[in-house]
């Protein structure tokens, strides 16, 4: 689709933050033949390793892990307490094998990115996904062409490419060829699902703007079995809310949009001051974060009613927090430390320099206010994820990311835990709850036997603390007063293949330093002149 073709459609749709991002960027280069990465081995033994199973199992250690091929083989569990010496079943390394001293580190399931658009630079973005330790990624819209990545696709499951699993989710209205035209018919509505269905979609991303379309497209979904995910613009939700999408078997919910309007008990419409006007994005973020303090209060009867109901459906919430977070703290968004040395320089400027036509740069004059409000917003917002988690719903890690990726989703579990999570339960929703929510998890999201052998091997503790995660690490005093940095996830496995996950990272350095040297730009706060 042509950039002003794409671009009317992000303005009417108001389609979510990569919208803007995608339009004016050049168009997809695929990523080049796999270089990286060594396996799948015949027999390849993690040793003496911690175990974080994904399931809320607590760790064990040590244990040996087995793989053969692409699947865990086999988990030897020790005898002893600290000591694997007295095992009696230690499995011996074979011939052709390979074995990896899991001493002092810890393995946990690869993380899933819910909710992560594929922007044009695929290298850059897939190794910055298994530089984090990420094995499966799910594109929410496919707008890119769902037959050019049903290819990439294909490829990332023959391990031909260095990238993490993809399930692509094809946007309400698009066709495989990246085309758009959007059905406003029950009729029509199940011809295009019927369409995905054909065309190999692994579900769907929104259904329609009207509740019959809605209804249409969401009742042929079921019948041909695509799992569904939607992001309820603020456009629709007065006449379809997040409980409307759970009645209806939607499998998951993004971001936080239509579920405080599932919560309204004294109003039935967001309040919006009189000059609103919704193409306004200082306007449409700013009072957005009024919003769930007009819903329920926490744990009222209605709060209450809304969780369980929703819970008893079997919904799953991908909350999607951490891009959402440059609204509580606009500051902290623009100067992470990892931006200089990983973020190209015109995706910073389209993430997080004001403009009146990219979506999501809405700070065109953020003040004291808007912050405060987004703050008390993530309060009212975590104590229902966090609760909706405690009275058995799904949770699911996403990061909306159109800039670090991988960095985005290591603060996702770390907002996760703000909300009240424990730590085990962090690791199962990015783990086992997002295979649960796209139907794979029978193959992948723990460290199981006869599972796919995709993992994530750190040498600190990620339950101690998920900053060892990202690929900086996190800071640490050290006993001698020297200052350290610690962690950054050291191998990803993705079926049976071993990534040098600080190679990869190196990697998009490089990249980022040859774009900026190419095009002489480099990271500017807002309002400054280089
Ligand atoms: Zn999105």
């Amino acid at each position: 689709m042509n950039r002003i073709v794409e671009h009317i459609v992000c303005a009417v749709l108001s389609i979510a933050p990569l919208c803007a991002f995608a339009a004016a960027e050049p168009k997809m280069v695929a990523p080049p033949e796999r270089k990286e990465g060594e396996g799948p081995y015949s027999q390849l033994i993690l040793r003496n390793i911690t175990i974080i199973e994904g399931t809320l199992s607590p760790p064990i250690s040590p244990v040996d892990i087995v793989i053969e091929g692409n699947r865990i083989k086999s988990i030897h569990l020790p005898d002893a307490v600290g000591s694997s010496a007295y095992s009696k079943d230690k499995p011996a390394l074979k011939p052709g094998g390979r074995e990896i001293d899991g001493t002092g580190m810890y393995v946990m399931p690869g993380l899933i990115d819910n909710h992560q658009h594929i922007a044009p630079q695929m290298e850059y973005e897939f190794k910055l996904n298994l530089a984090h330790g990420i094995t499966t990624i799910r594109d929410p819209g496919t707008t890119s062409g769902l037959a050019f990545m049903n290819e990439i696709k294909d490829k990332s499951a023959k391990g031909l490419i260095t990238a993490p699993k993809i399930k692509a989710y094809l946007r309400f209205g698009y066709y495989p060829d990246g085309s758009f035209n959007l059905p406003t018919t029950e009729q029509a509505a199940r011809e295009w699902i019927r369409m995905a269905k054909a065309a190999g979609a692994d579900g769907i991303k929104d259904a329609g703007f009207t509740p019959t379309v809605i209804k249409a497209a969401l009742d042929e979904a079921k019948k041909v079995g695509l799992r569904s995910m939607i992001h309820h613009r603020q456009t629709m939700v007065a006449r379809w809310n997040a409980l409307d999408s759970a009645r209806a078997g939607v499998t998951q919910m993004e971001h936080w949009y239509g579920l405080p309007e599932a919560m309204f008990f004294d109003r039935t419409v967001e309040y919006f001051p009189p000059d609103f006007n919704y193409q306004n994005e200082q306007m449409r973020f700013g009072e957005g974060g009024t919003l769930y303090a007009q819903g329920a209060k926490p744990y009222s009867e209605k709060w209450n009613k809304v969780l369980d109901e929703m819970v008893q459906l079997g919904f799953t919430l991908d909350p999607t927090m951490v891009v959402y977070e440059k609204f509580r703290d606009y500051m902290r968004a623009r100067t992470q430390e990892w931006l200089e040395p990983y973020a190209f320089p015109s995706a910073f400027e389209k993430a997080l320099v004001p403009s009146k036509v990219r979506h999501g740069a809405s700070q065109y004059n953020w003040t004291t206010k808007n912050e405060a409000d987004w703050r008390r917003q993530f309060e009212l917002w975590q104590q229902f994820i966090n609760e909706f988690k405690n009275r058995g719903g799904r949770v699911t890690t996403g990061s909306d990311e159109a800039m670090l990726f991988g960095f985005s989703l290591i603060r996702e579990l770390e907002l996760l835990q703000e909300a009240g999570f424990a730590p085990l339960e962090v690791v199962r929703a990015g783990t086992l709850s997002g295979a649960e929510a796209l139907g794979i998890d029978k193959d992948t999201g723990s460290v199981e036997i006869g599972k796919l052998a995709d993992l994530l091997i750190v040498d600190q503790n990620p339950l101690e603390n998920f900053k060892v995660l990202y690929g900086t690490g996190s800071i640490k005093l050290m006993d001698d007063g020297s200052v350290k940095r610690v962690g950054g996830v050291k191998y990803t496995v993705k079926e049976g293949v071993v990534f040098d996950a600080k190679k990869l990272l190196a990697d998009v350095k490089t990249m980022v330093d040859a774009e900026k040297a190419k095009t002489g730009k480099k990271i500017v706060q807002p309002g400054f002149t280089p």
